[in-house]
């Protein structure tokens, strides 16, 4: 099991890319294939098992898309 699981509200997301680029093991992306309702480019993660539950991503994120599960 990884160590944490994200999800993301989607539909609130600005697409800035902070948490992309704040992520220590590089595992979130840009779906440039996927607006929201807003417009913008929504956030996936490549792969979900290398998630380490850091949270990084939700703190870096202005407008609190993200939920990080930590799992102990
Ligand atoms: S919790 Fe950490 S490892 Fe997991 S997606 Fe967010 S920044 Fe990346
Ligand atoms: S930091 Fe938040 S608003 Fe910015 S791209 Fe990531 S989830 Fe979207």
């Amino acid at each position: 099991m990884p160590k944490g699981r994200v999800t993301f509200n989607d539909e609130l997301c600005k697409g800035c890319g902070l948490c992309v680029a704040n992520c220590p093991t590089h595992i979130l992306y840009q779906d440039m294939k996927t607006l929201n309702k807003a417009g913008y480019n929504i956030i996936r993660v490549s792969e979900p098992d290398k998630c380490i539950g850091c949270a990084f991503c939700a703190i870096m994120c202005p407008d609190s898309v993200i939920t990080v599960e930590v799992n102990k």
